[in-house]
This record gives structure tokens, sequence and C-alpha cells, in this order.
């Protein structure tokens, strides 16, 4: 295994063991297994590894630097579609851009998705803070419409 493959297993496998350890259970999936989550709904972490500095200007904010790492980003999906759509939207490179997250997940180099039925988005977010492992990466990024998480964008600590 080479180093980059190293790094994100060890970054992936945090996550699964933060989460594990507060009772979700769940596996990494790609575009190429996604389909296999049929029309499941609740909340999902998004994976994604910048390879590069992403300069995203978020409207009515300074313009923030992601430098290249991992990060994580939780979110629901409880419409029609459920977590595989919302996940494969995700995936695409080439999209209309309609929410923060949409900034970082063009200039992504690498994606997976851990779908959680029935979960809720800011209870994923606290799991992986309480592991103490994972930490905010930017305030107010991806949480416009949650009252209780500083940010639903999180990063290896
Ligand atoms: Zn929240």
């Amino acid at each position: 295994m080479d180093k980059n493959a190293a790094t994100i297993s060890e970054d992936l496998d945090q996550a699964h063991s933060a989460l594990t350890a507060a009772g979700v259970a769940g596996t990494w999936v790609g575009a190429d297994d996604v389909e296999a989550l049929g029309n499941r709904k609740g909340a999902y972490i998004l994976a994604l590894r910048l390879a590069a500095i992403a300069r995203v200007a978020v409207p009515g904010r300074d313009t923030i630097s992601f430098k290249p790492a991992w990060y994580f980003y939780a979110g629901s999906a409880r419409g029609s579609g459920g977590i595989r759509a919302r996940l494969k939207r995700h995936f695409r490179h080439r999209k209309k851009i309609h929410w923060h997250i949409d900034r970082l997940t063009v200039n992504a180099s690498l994606m997976a998705g851990f779908a959680v039925t029935n979960g809720r988005e800011c209870d994923l977010v606290g799991h992986l803070l309480a592991s103490q492992r994972f930490t905010i990466a930017a305030k107010g990024f991806g949480n416009t419409d949650c009252t209780v998480c500083h940010s639903h964008l999180l990063r290896r600590m």
C-alpha cells in the first residue's frame, strides 16, 4: 500500500471507529457501490479529499482556504431518492453550485459516503467530535439550517 492509500484508509477508519463507538453501524461506499444503498433515507457522512488548497468564497463571508486533507461533512437526505441520490450528486464534479459543500466536492480528488438510515446529521457531527479525533474545519460551513452545531464540516485533528 502506498503512503497516499494508507492515509486514505486511516482517516476513513478513524471516522468509522468513531461512529461504531457511538453505536452507528455502516460502511463507506464510493461511486462504484453507491447503488447498493437502495432508497434508504436518513443522514450520511460525506468524506472528501482535497489534493490541493481550495479557496472557497461563501456569500456573505470571507473566502475560506481549505488545506489539502480529508474533510467530513454531515448531511441529511430524507426526501425521495434518499441517501443514494444525494451521495451520487455529491460524487459528481460537474453540477450547479447550490450548497456550501458543492464548492468543495467540485475540487475533491476522492470521495466516499457513509449512510445512516434514520440518522440525524447533527448526531453524526456530535459522534465525530466526541471521539476527540475530529475538529471543526470551518465554523458556520454547511449548517445554515442548524441551530445546534458550530459546523457540519469536520476534519481530522
Ligand atoms: Zn447540526
